[in-house]
């Protein structure tokens, strides 16, 4: 695969699971979220001194906000209510550690625009979609990891010629999600480059289908999913130029909460692995669980 170019950490995991997506996106669910519990659900659990998983426990059930337009990552197959990927066995996992079964998670989908009040008004008790840690992003949020790393790529027609890296792009028109990294990346580090946003990567995806824009911009491995779903009109080009590290949302100032999650991400590199296996690892690209951040 044209794509195996290492160049940085970063780079090799977006490339990692940007191949493995083709493989999950068309590859009929064995990472579906219905069903009985994929991750052990632990018992009589209690962390002090945290609001959110007091609110959790009297409600009896988590609610998780996700995505569910990105095949391989966080994916809601319409037609069997299944969801699939990455970020949504993530979600599974943080919720079993915490004591919630699959049938004890809420999930609702929130865009990139909203996930900061999402969160901040406790609409969600957290979030896992391909959520970039930063630190505008920390004055509203708490964040927990990384759990995963990867880069700003580019998606485009497949009979382009003309963009085949971000250097290509001076005169163009770029979409990408509102309020999302990758689209300030564009907005303030490439001035010749014309922007048209939408709330849904998948909005952007069809403008890109019919014409409307030159290309689509957010971080590799969603842009891999979109490619394999549709690789005869769609390709990804070029390499990474971002660092972009996810990690799980959940309410400012919720310390033990967050080490709660930290320590379960910290001693399930074992599970970490079998996530990454089941869902991006599919392509035989090895990555290694990054280390989580301490908590603040
Ligand atoms: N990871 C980037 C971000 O958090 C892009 C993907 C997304 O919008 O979810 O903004």
């Amino acid at each position: 695969m044209a794509l195996f170019t290492k160049r940085r950490a970063g780079a090799v995991a977006s490339i990692a699971a940007a191949a493995a997506l083709a493989l999950t996106a068309c590859g009929g669910g064995s990472d579906s979220s219905s069903g009985s519990d994929k991750f052990e659900v632990a018992k009589d659990v209690s962390i002090s001194g945290s609001p959110t998983f007091d609110k959790m426990k009297s409600a009896g059930k988590i609610i998780i906000g996700v995505k569910e337009d990105q095949p391989g990552l966080g994916y809601l197959d319409a037609a069997t209510g299944e969801r699939s990927g990455f970020d949504i066995q993530i979600a599974q996992w943080m919720a079993a550690s915490l004591g919630f079964g699959s049938d004890k998670i809420e999930y609702k989908a929130v865009d990139s625009a909203a996930r900061e009040q999402a969160i901040a008004n406790g609409d969600v008790n957290m979030y896992v979609g391909t959520y970039s840690i930063t630190d505008k992003r920390k004055e509203q949020v708490g964040f927990v990891g990384p759990y995963f790393v990867t880069g700003q790529g580019l998606l485009v027609a497949k009979d382009n010629t003309t963009i085949n890296s971000e250097k290509d792009l001076d005169g163009k028109t770029v979409c990408s999600a509102t309020g999302s990294t990758p689209l300030q990346n564009i907005q303030q580090n490439f001035p010749k480059v014309k922007v048209t946003s939408f709330d849904k990567y998948s909005q952007c995806v069809e403008a890109l289908k019919n014409g409307q824009v030159d290309a689509v911009t957010t971080d590799q491995a969603i842009l891999i999913g979109y490619a394999s779903q549709d690789p005869d009109k769609l390709k990804v080009v070029g390499e990474p130029f971002t660092t972009e590290k996810y990690g799980i949302g959940i309410p400012k100032g919720d310390t033990a909460l967050c080490e709660a999650l930290t320590t379960t991400l910290k001693d399930g590199n074992a599970t970490w692995t079998k996530i990454y296996d089941d869902t991006l690892g599919k392509s035989g690209t090895k990555v290694e669980q990054p280390t989580p951040d301490a908590c603040s």
